[in-house]
């Protein structure tokens, strides 16, 4: 596609237009659209100063703050690609993705902890802030420039670099270009409507793509992103009952804890919550739901630049339990492995064509993305039903083949987390020599049934006799065929996750490998 798009005129087009409207809130601090421009055009007159070209990369290594939104916004700016690395991630992560996706500068702040030996400068975000303090006439701050004056981006070059998520090995690499972005936030506000006054609260890390997605939407909306400082529920609550938040993006661990801290209806101004990023459990949702929370099932994938499908705000109550239709302009279908598209209700692979997906991944050896046709295959496995909404069932690489029998693990965790005693469940396999896998469950009690449970300092500790497991074995036999029962239960303190709060199967099944040894 060759349409130029101005996206670097992004913040000056809605400085321009809206100058008084909220572009910003964190915590105590709030900036209209012609302060944010004055703040981050100080920014990328400095990183400019830096002799960065357009088409540069420039990682930013930070947690999420005011700080980070306004380098992030800089770096944009500047014309130079933004590649948001996860301020936790170990220095062995960042070293392997900084030799996937090498930069010319790395912006970070005191919570990274930074590989030795970089081959790109480091600036602290601490100093980019520091060009508030210096006076508006100082020789390296231009005046900014009027909107149009700009570097104008063609839709084909990459504005972000985005590590997907790593659930299931070495995060992948993937550029999204002007188009992209754009397509998914017109895209996204085609399903969700638009409105002058929206508020979206970022409560999801920014450097992956459910809460970049948030700035970015707001930029090209010029509505007002706030950014939770707290992600705790109770934190997360009274902003969505005091600050008129109109949209907010959630994942599922979030709305399941929601739903156990609170049993009385919440009043919000929220017009949709968005939830996706990983299996949902529509129980949850229901309950949500009867809370006054207006959840909205989603599937999406950094590949895709957020949402593929998400459940129309009208749709009927039964449809909760699906993910939703795709957004105006995606479009879905379901295969098999001979490439023939089966009928509703049959599963098969997810694949998805559209504007907002990247055109593939920068690592060296990726798999390839895309088919001859340019249908993307997403690696996921579900069935769409004969409305056209999306059943996401697992990951292609998570199929548990045990005995001959496919098993999908979250069909059997979405039984286990009904259990009373549990507060957290994850299925996994290990190698079994007769059965090929063996199916596996990592449990964690709930604080208020573990008083008969032995705590170790080991991470899992095998659970063979006692209530507990005659109580999981009892409530399975009721609930699902035999060969979905897990043969052996692992008690654990918590389930290990990504960052995006994700499963990490590989990990468990590392861990339950040593037990015993
Ligand atoms: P990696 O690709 O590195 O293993 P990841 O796939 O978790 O990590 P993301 O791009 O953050 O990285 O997540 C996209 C994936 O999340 C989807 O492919 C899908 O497996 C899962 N997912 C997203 N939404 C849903 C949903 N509504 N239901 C079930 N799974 C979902
Ligand atoms: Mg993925």
């Amino acid at each position: 596609m060759s349409s130029l798009l101005p996206s670097t005129d992004w913040l000056n087009a809605a400085a321009q237009h809206h100058p008084e409207r909220l572009a910003i809130v964190a915590g105590d601090k709030a900036l209209s659209y012609a302060q944010l421009r004055d703040l981050v055009f100080r920014r990328s007159s400095r990183l400019a100063a830096m002799n960065l070209d357009p088409g540069s990369r420039v990682a930013l290594i930070a947690e999420n703050s005011l700080s980070w939104l306004l380098a992030a916004h800089a770096i944009l700016m500047s014309g130079a690609t933004l590649v948001p690395l996860h301020h936790r991630a170990t220095p062995d992560d960042l070293r392997t993705q900084l030799r996937i996706v090498p930069v010319d500068l790395i912006i970070h702040d005191a919570s990274a902890t930074l590989p030795s030996e970089l081959d790109a400068p480091l600036l602290a975000l601490d100093a980019l802030d520091a060009t508030d303090a210096a006076a508006p006439e100082s020789a390296d701050i231009m005046v900014p420039p009027l909107p149009g004056e700009t570097i104008a981006v063609d839709g084909d070059n990459t504005l972000v670099i985005l590590f997907t998520s790593g659930t299931t090995g070495t995060p992948r690499a993937v550029p999204l270009n002007a188009s992209n972005i754009h397509a998914s936030a017109m895209a996204s506000a085609q399903r969700l409507g638009l409105h002058d006054d929206d508020r979206w609260l970022c409560c999801l890390p920014l450097c992956h793509m459910g809460g970049l997605a948030t700035m970015l939407r707001s930029l090209l909306y010029a509505t007002t992103l706030e950014l939770a400082k707290d992600t705790d529920i109770a934190s997360l609550v009274s902003l969505l009952t005091t600050r008129h938040i109109t949209l907010v993006s959630l994942v599922p661990t979030q709305v399941h804890r929601l739903i156990a801290e609170y049993n009385a209806p919440v009043k919000t101004s929220l017009r949709a919550a968005l939830v996706g990023g990983g299996p949902i459990d529509a129980r949850d949702l229901q309950a949500a739901r009867e809370l006054g929370i207006p959840v909205l099932p989603t599937y999406g994938m950094s590949e895709a630049a957020s949402q593929i499908t998400t459940l129309p705000l009208d749709a009927p109550l039964d449809a909760l339990e699906s993910a939703g239709a795709p957004l105006p302009g995606t479009e879905l279908r379901i295969t098999l492995d001979d490439g023939s598209t089966v009928a509703p209700g049959q599963p098969g692979a997810i694949e998805v064509r559209g504007p907002t997906l990247t055109p593939g991944y920068l690592n060296a050896n990726a798999a390839p993305l895309f088919g001859n046709d340019g249908w993307m295959r997403t690696g996921d496995v579900g069935h769409l039903d004969a409305r056209g909404y999306l059943y996401v069932h697992h990951r292609a690489s998570e199929r548990i083949v045990s005995g001959g029998e496919n098993i999908d693990p979250t069909e059997v965790e979405r039984a286990l987390r009904a259990h009373p005693d549990l507060s957290d469940v994850a299925v996994f396999a290990l190698d079994h020599p007769e059965w090929g896998q063996q199916l596996c469950c990592a449990l964690v009690v709930d604080p208020s049934h573990a008083s008969h449970i032995q705590r170790s300092s080991a991470a899992l500790v095998e659970l063979s006799d006692g209530s507990l497991y005659q109580s999981l074995r009892e409530f399975c036999r009721e609930r699902l065929s035999t060969f979905k029962i897990p043969r052996r239960w692992f008690l654990t303190d918590a389930i290990p996750r990504t960052p995006s709060q994700k499963v990490r199967r590989h990990r468990l099944a590392d861990l339950a490998a040593r037990v015993g040894q």
